[in-house]
Order: C-alpha cells, then sequence, then structure tokens
C-alpha cells in the first residue's frame, strides 16, 4: 500500500504551499476516512503558476528544443512510470476507488504508452507548402499556441492527466493543470516524476483546488492561451463562457455521455452479455462512454436479459485491491447518493428493476451492479448520464427504430454495434451521430485513435494526430516569387 509522499502545489518545477497555507482533505471512498490534507490552489496560485508557464514558454527551452529533444524526455518519462506502476496504481485506488489490479495491467501502461505515442510525433510536426494561383509561395507553420490550462475529473485521474498533458508537451507548449479536488494524488506523484525525467522546471504546474475557485481561474486567465476541459455539461459551460469574457481563449470540451450499446438478433449473445456487462460496469460506470443505454433486438431479447441479468448477479463488488474484485466504490459521496437518489427514480418512472439498486455494506461508496427493464425513451434514466453502476435497458424492433432511438440523446460521445451483417453495422455506423463507434466491440481506447464528442458530449478531439491541433497555431507565410517558371 502506497503512503503519500507529494500533497503540495507543484508549481515551477517545487513542490510549495498554497499563498493562503489552506489545506483541504481527500477522502478513500472505501473507508470515508482522510487519507491526507492537500494544498488548496486558489486563484493568487494558479497566477504564479501561470507566470511560471509563460516564462517557460516564452524563454524556457522546451518549445525551442528540437522535437527529438522533448521526445527524448517524455520517453524517460514514460520509463519512470512503468518503474513506479505500483505506486502509481494504489494512489489510484485509493484516491479514486479503482481496482488495484487493473490499474497496475491496464490504466497505469497504457498512460505511459500515451506519452510514449506523443514523443514519437514531437519531431514530425510541420506545415504545408502552398502555390498559390499568383506569383506567390505560401507555407504554413505549426507553433505551439503557448501556455495551456487543462481541467480534469476524478473518474480517471492518470488517464485524462496523459491524454491532456502528453500532446501538448508533444507541441511545445507549457501548461498548468489542475486536477479534480476528489483526486488531487496521482497527479502530483506524476509531476514528480516528470521532474525527474527532466521535464524544465515551469512547463509542467500541476495545482489542485476547488473549481469554482482554482478551475474558474484557469478558465478565465488572461494569459492562459487555451484550455482543454474534460468533466460535466454544466461546468464545461461555465468554462467556455469564462473564456469567451476574458481573452477568447479556445476551448475544447470533452463532456458526459449516455452511450447506446445496441444489439442485432443475429449477435453472439454471450459476448453481447459480457460486452453490455462490461459497458455499464467498468470503473462502476464511471466512465464517460459508458454503455448506460442497451438496446437488444426482439428476437434475443429474453434470452438477453436473462444472461445478463445472471451475470451481474455473480459481479463482485468490493474492496478495490483485493484481486477478487470486479467493482470499487464510486469516487465520493456525491456521487454515491447521486447515483442512489437515479436508482430512486427509476422506480419512480415505472421502470422495472430487475436487479441491484441498493447500497453494499455499511461503510464506504458500494453500489450494487443495477439493470433496470422496461424504460421508456423519455424516462430521465435514460436521458441523463448517471455515471454509475446503472443501466437501463430496452427492446428494439428494426435498423431504423434504434437508429432514431440511438440518436434520441443530447449527448454524441460513444456508441456500440453487435452484429455480424456488415451492412447493418455499416449502415449503423454512419447512421449514429458520436464519436467513436465500436462494432462487435467496446472500450478499445488506443493512443492513435481520435477521441471526443458530437452535439452535447463536446468538442475537439484527444489522442490521436488530432489532439495535437488543440495545442498548435497555425501560421501562413507567404513570399513572392518574381519570374517563376510556372
Ligand atoms: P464531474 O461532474 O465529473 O465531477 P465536473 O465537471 O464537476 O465533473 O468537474 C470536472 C473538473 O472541473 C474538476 O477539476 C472541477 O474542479 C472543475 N470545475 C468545477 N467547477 C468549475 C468551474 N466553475 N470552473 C472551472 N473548473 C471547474
Amino acid at each position: 500500500m502506497s503512503t503519500v509522499k507529494f500533497t503540495k502545489l507543484f508549481i515551477n518545477g517545487d513542490f510549495v504551499d498554497s499563498i493562503s497555507g489552506r489545506t483541504f482533505e481527500t477522502i478513500d471512498p472505501r473507508t470515508e476516512e482522510v487519507i491526507v490534507r492537500v494544498s488548496e490552489g486558489d486563484k493568487e496560485d494558479i497566477d504564479i503558476a501561470v507566470k511560471a508557464a509563460r516564462q517557460a514558454f516564452d524563454s524556457g527551452p522546451w518549445p525551442r528544443l528540437p522535437g527529438y529533444e522533448r521526445a527524448k524526455i517524455m520517453m524517460k518519462w514514460a520509463d519512470l512510470i512503468d518503474q513506479n506502476i505500483e505506486e502509481l496504481a494504489a494512489l489510484e485506488t485509493m484516491d479514486a476507488g479503482k481496482l488495484y489490479h487493473m490499474n497496475k495491467m491496464v490504466e497505469i501502461p497504457a498512460t505511459a504508452n500515451t506519452l510514449r505515442y506523443y514523443a514519437g510525433a514531437a519531431d514530425k510536426i510541420h506545415g504545408e507548402v502552398l502555390k498559390m494561383t499568383r506569383e506567390f509561395h505560401a507555407y504554413t507553420l505549426l507553433e505551439p499556441i503557448g501556455v495551456v490550462g487543462h481541467i480534469i475529473p476524478w473518474n480517471a485521474p492518470s488517464s485524462i492527466f496523459f491524454t491532456k498533458v502528453s500532446p501538448s508537451l508533444a507541441t511545445g507548449c507549457t501548461m498548468v493543470l489542475k486536477p479534480a479536488e476528489q483526486t488531487p494524488l496521482s497527479a502530483l506523484f506524476h509531476a514528480h516524476l516528470a521532474k525527474l525525467a527532466g521535464i524544465p522546471d515551469g512547463v509542467l504546474n500541476v495545482v489542485p483546488g476547488f473549481g469554482p475557485t482554482a478551475g474558474a481561474a484557469i478558465s478565465s486567465h488572461m494569459d492562459i492561451d487555451a484550455v482543454s476541459f474534460t468533466g460535466s455539461i454544466e461546468v464545461g459551460r461555465e468554462v467556455m463562457q469564462a473564456a469567451a469574457k476574458s481573452n477568447l481563449k479556445p476551448v475544447s470540451l470533452e463532456l458526459g455521455g449516455k452511450s447506446p450499446l445496441i444489439i442485432f438478433d443475429d449477435a453472439d449473445i454471450d459476448k453481447a452479455a459480457e460486452l453490455a456487462l462490461l459497458g455499464f460496469l467498468y470503473n462502476k460506470g464511471e466512465v464517460c462512454v459508458a454503455s448506460s443505454r442497451v438496446y437488444v433486438q426482439e428476437g434475443i431479447y429474453d434470452k438477453f436479459e436473462k444472461k445478463l441479468v445472471e451475470k451481474a448477479k455473480s459481479w463482485v463488488v468490493g474492496d478495490p485491491f483485493d484481486p477478487k474484485s470486479q467493482q470499487g466504490p464510486q469516487a465520493d459521496r456525491n456521487q454515491f447518493e447521486k447515483i442512489l437518489s437515479y436508482i430512486e427514480l427509476g422506480k419512480k418512472e415505472g421502470a422495472t428493476l430487475l436487479t441491484g439498486g441498493n447500497a453494499v455494506g455499511s461503510k464506504g461508496y458500494y453500489i450494487e451492479p443495477t439493470i433496470f427493464s422496461n424504460v421508456k425513451e423519455d424516462m430521465i434514466i435514460a436521458q441523463e448520464e448517471i455515471f454509475g453502476p446503472v443501466l437501463a435497458l430496452m427492446k428494439f424492433k428494426t435498423i431504423e427504430d434504434a437508429i432514431k432511438r440511438a440518436n434520441n440523446t443530447k449527448y454524441g460521445l460513444a456508441a456500440g454495434i453487435m452484429t455480424k451483417n456488415l451492412d447493418t453495422a455499416n449502415t449503423m455506423s454512419r447512421s449514429i451521430r458520436a464519436g467513436t463507434i465500436w462494432i462487435n466491440c467496446y472500450f478499445a481506447f488506443e493512443s492513435d485513435v481520435p477521441f471526443g464528442g458530437y452535439k452535447m458530449s463536446g468538442f475537439g478531439r484527444d489522442f490521436g494526430l488530432e489532439a495535437l491541433h488543440k495545442y498548435l497555431q497555425v501560421k501562413s507565410v507567404v513570399t513572392p516569387i518574381y519570374n517563376s517558371p510556372w
């Protein structure tokens, strides 16, 4: 088990107290007890962090290094993550209630690989040569946008940290990152490893604190050049408004989802039930792409429902450090209470509770896998993101019906389709308005596959070479050509 080493703000290469001297508690969702107190950043701390990032951008080495030099440091950081996997995995389990073995085997190694992917991109960022119609020659330069603000949530603290930090480092940007107040610990450990790897002072600043204070200070800052946000629609709206009211900095938003998994009659029922189970229970449903609406075609509905409920009943909820556990506690009390109130609402709305519906145990934020059937499209549990282990199971008849209902949402983050019919798969993937379509799979993420939303799930893309563009400016340079032979 990890003892927490880093609890202060990381600014300009040092761990420092906040100006106010205030600290806040971070709670272990398994026990509801305080793990440790963490320095609380506020506007003045963000100002100092932005000054450090500005200095590092305007006159530091980072943006001026050849790409391969930035890459070397990023690769070294990735190796340090690998060497510290157990400690990082444990921090993430204590702070966010995530499964230790999944952190260790999957999520933390993937963060190192995200860094490596963008390290590989760092020396391949270039513009284009353009042939104008008149006697001019033009080219574009891709320049780092400057000082970037990252505001991230608590459901996947390390993954999202590197989703944001890696491409912005590759482009030569400097940054201020605010982790969620529920889960500040892994971000501070990452900052420590960044320093060991040789990331120059001021390039990466990590300031834990609360949303309306430290978070708002980032989105409204006059000297931050771009903001990348992952979180709720409500806060995304505030971030965008603050950006608009201050210096009109570009914003990218990765917000929630109510992603449908659509299972056709010809799908492999066992595989479909496995995917549906994982789709709403992975990370206790605290996943923006959770398949929280499952539509099953009528021919296999009854058989599917039986299988899924059986599987959900044998799903193991328990201490996330125990390798037998498949689901840990929800990340915090707010979330725990919110999920339970959605479950009550589902019952009141008239949906049928097939399994689950209760908290587990008397201590910690554990909730049973919960499946509702007879869910109507306009019920709140079919429309709002619950962000917990709660599924709305629905029946459909035709492909047209499936398309209409899958798109009947304000969100558009992801969708899953299960069928053996290629035409069905192609029609569905072109008809659903969502940023990621998984065919006969789910949660198939990789650093090179762009990820982001349609509609109110946000805009801008994380991952892939796409993400680099959030952190780049395009400069067009034009010069006359005299006596051109062409
Ligand atoms: P979630 O619903 O996943 O908790 P939130 O959208 O509430 O997500 O929070 C995501 C991140 O946004 C957190 O780091 C939080 O502190 C931050 N945040 C909350 N309110 C604001 C705000 N008004 N301005 C900027 N950031 C905020």
